[in-house]
Parts: C-alpha cells; structure tokens; sequence
C-alpha cells in the first residue's frame, strides 16, 4: 500500500500542513508534557527518527527525563533533561502531546518566545505554536498524528518510528481496550504490525517488568482503595512514604487508576498522589458519559473526557477533599434533567 493510502482523510490537512512545517524547521527542540507517558515518550521517539532521516539537527528534551519504563525503546538520541548547555543552538521546537505552554516545564517555556514553535497534540485546545498548529482530538495518540506525518514525509513506518508509534497508541488507548480505539488507530496498527511491528512483544516490555515492591505496593493501594458517592467513585490516595516503603517511583503508580474502575457501579475513579508536601497529582478516569475534564478543568487541570489529571498546591488531606468536591459536583450536574426550554427561560418571560 503506498505510504498515503494509510492516511485517513480527516488526517490528511493536518498531516501535509505538519510535514511542510517540519521541512522547513531546523535545530529544533522535540519535547512533550512533563512526566512523561507513553504517548509523549512514543512521539517524540517518533519524532526525533522522523527529524534523523530528513537529516536535520535537533535534540529531545525532557526536564523530567526519559522514564526508567521506557528505557527499551531505540531512541535517535539521548533524552536531554536541562537546557543550560544544549548541543545545538535551538531556533524552533517541535511540542507534542500537550498544548498548554506551562505543561512543557519552567525551563523550556521561559524560552519558547525565540524559537519557531510546531505544535502537534490529541488534548482538546487551541495550539501553542508559533509557526504551525494541528490539535486534533480525534486520535487516539499524538504518535498516530506523528506516523501521518511521517507518512506523508514518504517515510517508512517501520523500525524504531514503528516501535514507537505503537508504543503511543498502545499505552494511551489502555492496550486497545478505551474508547479512543477505533477503526483508524487499529487499521495504523495493523500496517505497524505488517511492517514488523511486534504488539506482544512491547505489550510484554510495557506491562510485565513489575518489580515485587510494586506489586506489594499496588496491594497496599487496593486495600485502601475505598468507595464514595453511594459506590460511584473509587478513591486512592498514595503517599511518598507507600512509594519508599516498597522502594518505588512515581511511575510504579502509573495505571493504578484504571484498575479502581473495575468496581461494578463506578463512574468516576479518582487517584491523588503527593508529589511533594504541599503539592499532589490528581488522575481521574471515567466510564462513557461521566466527564472527568470537566472536573480537572475546573481545578486546573487538563486531559481527555474519559482521563483527565492535574495538580493541587495542597496537602493531601486538603487536596483529597477538594479532589472528590469536584468530581461529585460534576457528577451531581451530569445527573440533573435536561432543563426543557420552558424551564431554562427566566421568570417572567
Ligand atoms: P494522567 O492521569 O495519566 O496523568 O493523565 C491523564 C490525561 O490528563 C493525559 O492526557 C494527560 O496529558 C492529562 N493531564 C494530566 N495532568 C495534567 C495537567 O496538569 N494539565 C493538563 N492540561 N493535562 C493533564
Ligand atoms: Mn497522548
């Protein structure tokens, strides 16, 4: 099948406009959200072969670094994580899986306002390039956007943009099982696959690489986990002490979530871990029909309406509480009747 045929047609505006943009940028920073996930990790993995084969100078910047869980990926280069003495002069920055500049980390966004910015993202927004933006909501992964673009730069998907392109659809669709999955992530996969693409062996080095202190750990957070709002809200909170009692980082708590809304009955699952002491991460994680951005908007936050996250300058017992008074608001509103427009118009008229 030739490269373009595998672009879907609302994909291929987008696609052509970024390829363009790409063409004409040079030592450029490629950088995602801090923390990052396997969709940020994927893409900009992707992006940074796709720069390598086009042979322009660019570097990948992460301030957060490359997470110890994504070390197996084949990367164009190492993840820089400070910007004090880069190994080129940076004149643009290609930003992936985020469009909100504070999302980039203090260190980069203090220095977006001299460079060409290429914004390419799935999260619901406007853009924050400069030069050129595709925001496109619809797919499943920014890293599905990156093999479009890639594609119609008549680049192979194969090898490590493959890998990593699959690694972004893979973890931000939960491994083909939320709503995002459909006919066009799937029909990308299966070109990944026949192009040598290995789904089970990146599922097996995504999903089973536990350590037994976060297996223990993940217990501890299941019998803690409890039920709120007459058992539709899963609730967890993790503090720094359960990650060092079982020798963890962070990331080991990554995907905890999804597990409490295996509760029969529940709509909204929600998870607070303390970052430092007077700041926690929030996730939350919705059945269809529940909008948890709506929620994590409203405290700041961002993400999808099924997976939405942010963080509270609070302490834990605040921000827990705070935290659920958002989600049981949401869930209050979403539960009210439709107001018919007889009942919506004010009084008296
Ligand atoms: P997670 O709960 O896995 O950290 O994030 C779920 C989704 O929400 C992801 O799409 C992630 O990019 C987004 N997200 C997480 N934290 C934030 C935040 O602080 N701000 C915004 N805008 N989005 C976030
Ligand atoms: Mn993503």
């Amino acid at each position: 099948m030739p490269p373009n045929d595998l672009i879907p047609f609302p994909y291929q505006d987008g696609a052509r406009r970024m390829a363009e943009a790409i063409r004409g940028i040079n030592d450029v920073i490629v950088a995602s959200h801090v923390n990052l996930d396997g969709d940020a990790v994927g893409s900009l993995a992707a992006a940074g072969h796709i720069l390598h084969l086009l042979g322009k100078k660019f570097m990948l910047y992460s301030g957060t670094g490359l997470p110890q869980s994504f070390s197996f990926l084949s990367l164009p280069d190492i993840v820089h994580t400070s910007l004090e003495r880069p190994p080129l002069l940076p004149r643009s920055a290609l930003l992936l899986d985020c469009n909100e500049p504070h999302r980039l980390g203090q260190e980069l966004a203090a220095r977006m306002s001299g460079l060409a910015g290429v914004n390419i993202d799935h999260h619901p927004g406007r853009g924050m390039g400069s030069r050129a933006n595709w925001i496109f909501p619809r797919a499943a992964a920014t890293a599905q956007l990156m093999a479009y673009v890639a594609a119609c730069l008549g680049l192979p998907l194969s090898g490590g943009v493959a890998d990593a392109v699959a690694v972004g659809i893979i973890t931000d669709t939960g491994g083909f099982r939320h709503g995002n999955t459909d006919a066009d992530a799937l029909q990308l996969m299966v070109h990944l696959t026949k192009n040598g693409c290995n789904i089970f062996r990146l599922r097996e080095l995504l999903e089973n690489t536990w350590t037994l202190g976060r297996m223990r750990l993940w217990a501890k957070l299941m019998s803690s986990a409890r039920l709120e709002r007459d058992n539709t809200v899963a609730f967890c909170r993790v503090m720094s002490d359960d990650l060092l009692e079982h020798q963890c980082a962070k990331e080991d708590v990554e995907g905890f979530v999804e597990h409490l809304r295996r509760l029969r009955g529940v709509k909204v699952a929600a998870l607070l871990l303390e970052d430092s002491r007077q700041t926690c991460k929030f996730s939350l994680r919705s059945a269809e029909g529940s909008d948890v951005l709506a929620a994590a908007s409203a405290l700041g936050g961002g993400g999808h309406v099924n997976a939405a996250g942010g963080t509270l300058r609070l302490a834990p017992g605040r921000a827990e509480s705070v935290l659920l008074d958002a989600v049981c608001k949401q869930l209050d509103r979403e539960n009210q009747p439709a107001l018919s427009r007889a009942d919506a118009l004010p009084a008296g008229e």
